[in-house]
């Protein structure tokens, strides 16, 4: 190829804004000449890394987004260690149905069996499919919503959360809210109601639920919602962590 050729080859890529062809065209090229590759072939292999990169960056982007604490996937996940936990259920959520049928899914169990860990894989696994995930802590999403009210920026934030097919919050129960902040907690996830789909982990029981969603009335219509079109698994047992604790301590102990 001469230089010329080369040169304006570029500057087109570039125009059109397809960057790994551009690294990559010389190579390819002198490959296919090598191996006598037919053009339409040397075009489709070219293309493809094109397309590969972009999707991949598509979902360092979605992954960044989503915004996980660490992440977590089902091959690290024991499903031995909560028996109970129907894992052919779990891993059928993992290929993200329920999230094109806008259900939800609840994780309600005790502290350190998982259900972050769960919540975490399956948001990752949407983010995969190409799904918008947004990952909070039940607080945190809290003070979100009145940081951005007080601020005017409510509506903004809202038509944010909107957006996203899958709306994960975490430990809810684990602190209490102000009247204020659960009525904004309600409305977020009463709008997405048939909508677009809510995960939820949490220690407490629904029966408890009221300590979070301070009076009855706003807590059943909260169950009515959220329940209704429902994935829900319990996950009680040991926790996780302190087994692992125990292990390795016993481990040191007869070494
Ligand atoms: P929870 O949210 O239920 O309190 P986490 O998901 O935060 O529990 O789990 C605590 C720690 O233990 C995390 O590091 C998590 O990856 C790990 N963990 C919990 N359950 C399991 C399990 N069954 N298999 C592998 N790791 C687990
Ligand atoms: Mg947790």
């Amino acid at each position: 190829m001469s230089d010329n050729t080369s040169m304006l080859l570029k500057a087109n890529l570039k125009q059109l804004r397809l960057p790994t062809m551009s690294a990559e065209f010389a190579k390819l090229a002198r490959e296919a000449a090598d191996g006598n590759e037919p053009y339409d072939q040397y075009l489709l292999r070219l293309s493809e890394l094109e397309v590969a990169t972009r999707s991949a960056n598509a979902l360092k982007a979605r992954i960044k987004r989503a915004d996980f604490p660490v992440l977590k996937d089902f091959d690290t996940y024991d499903f031995s260690a909560i028996p109970k936990l129907n894992k052919q259920k779990i891993l059928e959520l993992a290929r993200g149905e329920w999230i094109e049928k806008n259900f939800n899914c609840c994780l309600i169990g005790s502290p350190g069996t998982g259900k972050t860990h769960l919540a975490i894989a399956l948001g990752l696994a949407a983010c995969q499919q190409g799904r918008r995930v947004r990952f909070f802590s039940a607080a945190a999403l809290v003070n979100h919503l009145e940081e951005a009210q007080k601020q005017y920026q409510l509506e903004r934030f809202l038509t944010q959360l909107d957006k996203t097919d899958l709306l994960i919050c975490d430990e809810l129960g684990y602190l209490s809210f102000s009247r204020a902040g659960a009525e904004l907690l309600f409305q977020v996830f009463a709008d997405r109601y048939e909508r677009a789909s809510l995960l939820i982990t949490s220690n407490l029981a629904f029966s408890d639920w009221q300590q979070v969603f301070q009076g009855e009335r706003m807590t059943a219509a909260l169950l009515d919602r959220l329940t209704h079109r429902c994935h829900i698994f319990e996950m009680n047992g040991e926790s996780y962590r302190f087994r692992e604790s125990v292990k390795a301590a016993r481990k040191g102990k007869s070494s």
